[in-house]
């Protein structure tokens, strides 16, 4: 009933990630079994492989940003066939009737989605492990078709970084003329600002690094806002109709919520533990608001796909072998990742 495998996961929270043997259920009648050729870092990775949110499983075998071939489907698959080219994101399951997933919504299912790795394995016990393997069986419906028109390896890292950015700028109505700043140029702010741009917005680069600014032109930013220069950011108060948050850790948030219009949205996705404490007269006097926001369903997982197939966007990408990773980990812990490490997941296989 299961297959051993190769992948790549990390002891405990302090280990470094290493070659181990995995195991993966066959093929069932609802699944698609995908050889996997490229797989994105995500941050949330790090997070997970390092505990930062507690409650990590070990050993941790990271991947959510999944991109590979069908090698065998189950017999009620009818939508993918051997040899397609498909991808996996952060989910792998959920419940299919509640609320949230009648509404495409599963990332939000009531009855708890299952992730791609660290989650409950409804099928084989223990916890669920992620892309960092050669290959992975997941259930039809959390399998996404990839256009044919875009770079494979540079389209994982849609899976997640592009679609937990895409959700909330659609979420928001993000249009034509607004002025969206995008805070923090890594792997989802990089995906932010080519799909801001690409929705007609006036892009605002909000960065920690002015040795980016010239890149986040050339990714789509019309302008770039250095968050250490007071003065600079005094100039951009009140003005922004909305900002998406993608910074990886706890901060301050006065300096950003006062770059908000009044009645203008600040949405979080990258901060998942505790803020530091902010003044409510800053959200009370414009009538503001912070939302969050968690990656995105699949339906408009599909619809992000599609969107890039046609507009021809895909991630900046550096491809690196399976056997560099703790190196690729170290650069993005000090914000020097241009724009997302994919893994050639060739480089695992004998
Ligand atoms: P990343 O590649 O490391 O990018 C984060 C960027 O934030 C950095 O490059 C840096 O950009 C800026 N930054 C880092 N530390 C900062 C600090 N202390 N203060 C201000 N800016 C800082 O990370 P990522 O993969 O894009 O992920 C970002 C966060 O989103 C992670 O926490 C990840 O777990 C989370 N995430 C959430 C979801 C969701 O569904 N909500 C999905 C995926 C990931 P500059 O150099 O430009 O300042
Ligand atoms: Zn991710």
């Amino acid at each position: 009933m299961k297959t051993i495998i190769k992948a790549y996961g990390a002891a405990d929270a302090k280990a470094d990630l290493k070659p181990m043997s995995i195991e993966r259920r066959n093929c069932g009648d609802d699944d698609v079994k995908i050889d996997i050729m490229y797989c994105g870092v995500c941050h949330s990775d790090i997070h997970t492989v390092r505990n930062d949110w507690k409650g990590s499983k070990y050993p941790v075998v990271p991947g959510h940003e999944i991109v590979g071939k069908v090698v065998e489907v189950g017999k009620n698959v009818t939508k993918f066939r051997q040899g397609d080219l498909v991808g996996v994101g952060c989910m792998v399951d959920s419940c299919q009737h509640c609320a949230s997933c009648e509404e495409g919504l599963e990332q939000y299912c009531e009855n708890g989605m299952t992730g791609t790795y660290n989650s409950k394995d409804k099928h084989l016990g223990g916890h669920t492990l992620g892309g960092y393997s050669t290959s992975i069986v997941v259930n039809k419906e959390f399998v996404l078709s990839i256009p044919d028109t875009i770079d494979p390896k540079a389209t994982a890292p849609l899976l997640c970084a592009g679609i937990t950015t895409w959700s909330p700028l659609r979420h928001w109505n993000v249009k034509k003329g607004d002025k969206v700043g995008v805070i923090g140029l890594g792997g989802l702010g990089h995906m932010g600002v080519k799909f801001a741009n690409a929705l007609g917005a006036h892009v605002v680069m909000i960065t920690t690094s002015p040795d980016k600014s010239k890149d986040a032109k050339a990714l789509g930013a019309h302008e770039v806002l250095i968050s250490k220069n007071m003065d600079e950011m005094r100039k951009h108060k009140n003005s922004f109709d909305f900002i998406l948050n993608t910074i990886p850790v706890g901060h301050e948030m006065d300096p950003y919520i006062a770059l908000l219009k009044r009645d203008a949205t600040m949405v979080l996705v990258g901060a998942i533990e505790p803020l530091k404490p902010f003044h409510g007269g800053g959200l009370i006097g414009g009538r503001k608001r912070i939302a969050g926001s968690l990656i995105g369903g699949i339906k408009e997982t599909q619809e992000m796909l599609d969107f890039c197939g046609k507009h021809n966007i895909v991630s900046d990408i550096e491809l690196i072998d399976m056997s560099t990773i703790n190196d690729a980990y170290e650069r993005v812990i000090i914000s020097d990742v241009k724009y997302r490490f994919v893994i050639d997941m060739a480089t695992l296989k004998d």
